[in-house]
């Protein structure tokens, strides 16, 4: 039963015979016909035309050398040629012994030879080269996934076997990742995801070609390079920014993490490791797309891993406090409270009190961001109410809006239903939004904020200076408020120059009619400085360290008694 069904797979698989010698098309045809579908030629020409059509269903081209139009060795080279058609196997007939070698080094399979030997060892040899190509087809297949690379199990067996015959070739282990990749999933769909992991993988398998290695799509955005020691470090940034063009919107960049050692002593597994901490040591970083191991990194890594494992337990059980840090309103004689930042911490049950720097880019990067923000402004807002409502203290308080959250247009939505059930007017609730994300993909993020502002909330773009942004951009963009980042603060009292740039952008604030905020005043001498400046707003360790909710509450009740 089971070869009849065989014999009848057999029988819709397409063989064509190319042969000038109507008598050989006739023998053959007899020979083959029961088993296989039969095409037939009577030169190169005419061979080339029907394989171009059929090479999806063709299963063999048995072909005659010496023909009319165009001989076998040229049809031979064109199928070599192309990539498409290199794959489809030819078995060549011939009767000159001298020909057999050179056919077998231009890509063909098999030969035959003419005359015909015994239908039975033509059919069996025939037989045999298509359920080789077959087989072959089939590995290929599981070796390579759609981004043309290999799956993690045949790199991790053609590693070892690289590592067996390579002598004293160093080698790296390179591994990269896609910045932002699951961002850009989410906002462009997982199709232009798709179309981004499959032109990786055509540079990654362009720039493994010409250093003598292998590359790997093992999952995600995330790729494996092992190929011999590239000494220019330019060539793996090159490939990192090879995507650059791929899209002027989404500007994709690849990060690259390198482990330079390999010692046939150390795992493969492990040298991959090693090349992951590297790369992840890049997330959010905007100068460097290259980092090297190095064994400090190992426990970092070790403590990343323990965070985000930590997370969900950590908002489910409140570990993460919001702080609030006094902003003071130096237009008049003294100082006095004009607003608070709220700042996110993290009371980890075993690591202590974990600033916002060690995590927020962590969560960022693997999308937890949003849902700890949400909780953050929750916390706050309730906060505010309770201000408001227990001690009649209406504070205003600016929370932080990551670059994350700007692409989900919700929310918006979310905000604004906090605020009407905490009874909290949304112009006391401004939100903070870092300079670099109106940079980032410059038309949705704006949009957002726009809507954001039509809304009614109050926008302050943070961190200013410490991006790319001009002054002339600062025209364009939505903002109610201007937040000087800290490096303007920093030396300011020691620096001519730093203080004519402080006075400059501020005037230039006032000339659009955005309120000023310096941040990180630590110094008497800063809160001069940016008073003559003319600065609005100070914030920083001279007037208050952030602090935990309680005490800003006594703050808060100090302040409206004075
Ligand atoms: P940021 O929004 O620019 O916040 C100001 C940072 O400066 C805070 O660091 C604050 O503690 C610190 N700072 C304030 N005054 C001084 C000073 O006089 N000297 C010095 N050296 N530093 C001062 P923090 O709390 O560690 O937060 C770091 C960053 O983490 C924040 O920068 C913000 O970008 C982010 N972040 C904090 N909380 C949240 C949050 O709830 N959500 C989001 N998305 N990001 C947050
Ligand atoms: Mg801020
Ligand atoms: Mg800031």
């Amino acid at each position: 039963m089971i070869s009849e069904v065989n014999k009848d797979i057999n029988r819709r698989k397409e063989v064509l015979i190319v042969d000038d010698e109507e008598v050989n098309r006739i023998l053959l045809g007899a020979i083959l016909g029961p088993d296989y579908n039969i095409f037939y030629a009577t030169n190169g020409a005419e061979a080339l035309e029907i394989i171009r059509e059929r090479v999806d269903t063709l299963s063999l081209v048995l072909m005659d050398l010496i023909m009319p139009v165009m001989d076998g060795m040229e049809l031979l080279n064109i199928l070599r040629q192309e990539i498409e058609l290199s794959k489809l196997p030819v078995v060549v007939l011939t009767s000159e012994f001298e020909y057999e070698i050179k056919c077998l080094q231009m890509g063909a399979m098999d030969f035959i030879r003419k005359p015909f030997e015994l239908p039975e060892i033509v059919e069996a040899r025939i037989n045999r080269v298509i359920e080789l190509t077959e087989d072959r087809r089939i590995l290929e297949a599981t070796e390579h996934d759609a981004t043309g690379l290999y799956t993690k199990n045949f790199f991790l067996e053609y590693t070892q076997q690289i590592d067996t015959y390579k002598g004293d070739a160093q080698m790296d282990t390179i591994a990269l990742s896609v910045d932002h990749f699951s961002m850009i999933n989410e906002i462009y769909g997982h199709e232009t995801g798709d179309v981004i992991l499959k032109e990786t993988g055509t540079k990654i398998a362009e720039f493994v070609k010409e250093h003598h290695g292998i590359g790997c799509h093992w999952d995600g955005s995330q790729f494996y390079i092992y190929c011999r020691h590239v000494e220019n470090r330019k060539e793996i940034e090159q490939l990192c920014y090879a995507m650059a063009d791929f899209d002027e919107k989404l500007r994709i960049r690849l990060r690259a993490g390198i482990y330079n050692e390999s010692d046939n002593q150390i795992s493969v597994e492990k040298r991959l490791t090693a090349s992951r901490f590297a790369c992840n040591t890049l997330k959010n970083n905007q100068t460097s797309c290259l980092a090297y191991y190095d064994s400090s990194l190992h426990e970092n890594e070790l403590l990343m891993e323990r965070l985000l494992s930590d997370t969900q337990r950590g908002i489910d059980e409140h570990q993460f406090k919001v702080f609030f840090q006094p902003k003071l309103d130096i237009r008049g004689d003294k100082p006095v409270l004009h607003s608070a930042e709220a700042l996110v911490r993290w009371q980890h049950p075993e690591l202590g009190l974990l600033s916002p720097g060690r995590f927020v880019p962590l969560f960022e990067e693997n999308g937890m961001m949003q849902a700890l923000d949400r909780e953050v402004w929750s916390e706050t807002v309730k906060l505010m109410s309770h201000w408001q409502e227990d001690l009649g203290i209406p504070v205003t308080v600016s929370v932080n809006v990551s670059r994350m959250d700007l692409y989900d247009e919700s929310n918006i939505d979310y905000l604004e239903t906090l605020l009407k059930e905490n009874n909290i007017p949304k112009e006391r609730l401004h939100l903070e939004i870092t300079e670099s994300a109106y940079t980032d993909n410059q038309n949705i993020v704006n949009g957002v904020i726009d809507r954001m502002k039509a809304e009614g909330f109050h926008i302050e773009m943070d961190d200013f200076g410490s991006g790319y942004s001009s002054l002339d951009a600062l025209t364009k963009m939505p903002i109610d408020t201007l937040k000087l980042d800290m490096i303007f603060a920093r030396g300011v009292e020691k620096d001519d120059k730093k203080c004519r740039l402080v006075e400059l952008i501020l005037d230039f604030a006032k000339y659009l009619d955005v309120q000023t905020v310096a941040e990180g005043i630590e110094e008497e001498s800063q809160y001069r400085i940016m008073k003559e400046a003319g600065c609005d707003v100070l914030q920083g360790y001279y007037f208050s360290k952030p602090l935990p909710s309680d005490e800003f509450e006594e703050y808060l009740i100090r302040e409206v008694r004075k």
